[in-house]
């Protein structure tokens, strides 16, 4: 959330290049993501995002260069929950990553507690991970990682399995984890309007940082300039995109839509 981002880097990317044997995915890649921020990366499907996901979160190491979580605990959330889910029921699923930090029952239990009332997901403790709908079982993926109490969330197209309205939510909960807890969120997706709430936003395209852009409007305007394929800018942005090609700037939407009927009206008057 806006305004909540400190000067004190969570995560440093410094000059990170990856290939696969020989076959180079990332170039370059520098990034400094704000402790508190919510930094949301885009690009096209085999651009090197879930590569960067995997770097940011110490599952792959950079061929050449420097990744620095800066001794923060980093989480990551992958495009499919139900793979990361390991228990048949959710409070036993949660406590797994604390039962391996060899915590104590009563300190587990309260972790278990407080990582449910965070999401609004305390009704589900004693439900079967196989009876949960997507958006339910990308929740509970949430409170595993936040029950071990992470610094830092990596969502890998976090939303990409959802409906439109457990999208929504899960959307409001990055926000609410972002904006009232100060995670640190990364945000990876290939829909520009997953990340409207990303301070920062960068493209990715052919394994190296095409753009940079104060959020999402900022990254639209670029964009018009320096199309990027396979990005999908969503509704929401194709509206805004289509409000600059009228010539309309003003970042909140409400207003710019009243300056478009104004317009319209003028026009057929
Ligand atoms: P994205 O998440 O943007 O789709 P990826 O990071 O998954 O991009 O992949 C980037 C490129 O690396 C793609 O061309 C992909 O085919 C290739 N790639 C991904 N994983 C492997 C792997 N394990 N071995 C070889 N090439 C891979």
């Amino acid at each position: 959330m806006r305004g909540r981002e400190s000067s004190h880097p969570a995560i440093t990317l410094k000059g990170v290049s990856f290939s696969y044997r020989d076959r180079p995915v990332l170039r370059g890649i520098d990034i400094t993501v704000p402790r508190g921020s919510y930094f949301g990366i885009v690009g096209p499907n085999g651009s090197g995002k879930t590569t960067l996901a995997y770097l940011i979160s110490g599952i792959l190491r950079p061929s050449s260069g420097q990744v620095d979580t800066h001794a923060g605990r980093i989480g990551l959330v992958l495009a499919n929950p139900a793979n990361q889910i390991v228990s048949l029921v959710v409070e036993e699923d949660i406590a797994f990553g604390p039962e391996n930090l060899q915590l104590s029952p009563e300190e587990i239990n309260a972790r278990i507690d407080i990582a449910l009332s965070v999401i609004h997901a305390e009704h589900l403790r004693r439900s079967l991970t196989t009876a949960l709908s997507g958006g339910e079982l990308a929740k509970v993926v949430f409170a595993g990682q936040l029950a071990l109490d992470t610094d830092v969330l990596v969502l890998d197209e976090g939303t990409v399995m959802l409906d439109p309205v457990n999208r929504k939510i899960l959307l409001e909960t990055i926000e609410e984890l972002n904006g009232d807890l100060g995670k640190t969120i990364i945000h990876i997706s290939h829909r520009l309007d997953d990340l409207e709430a990303a301070d920062t936003v960068v493209a990715l395209h052919e394994g190296v940082i095409a753009l940079r852009a104060n959020g999402v409007f900022d990254l639209t305007r670029q964009i018009e300039e320096h199309p990027i394929p396979g990005i999908e800018p969503g509704a929401k942005i194709l509206y805004r995109d289509f409000l600059i090609s009228k010539g309309i700037t003003e970042e909140d939407l409400e207003k710019a839509t009243h300056e478009l009927a104004k317009r319209i009206r003028a026009r057929s008057s």
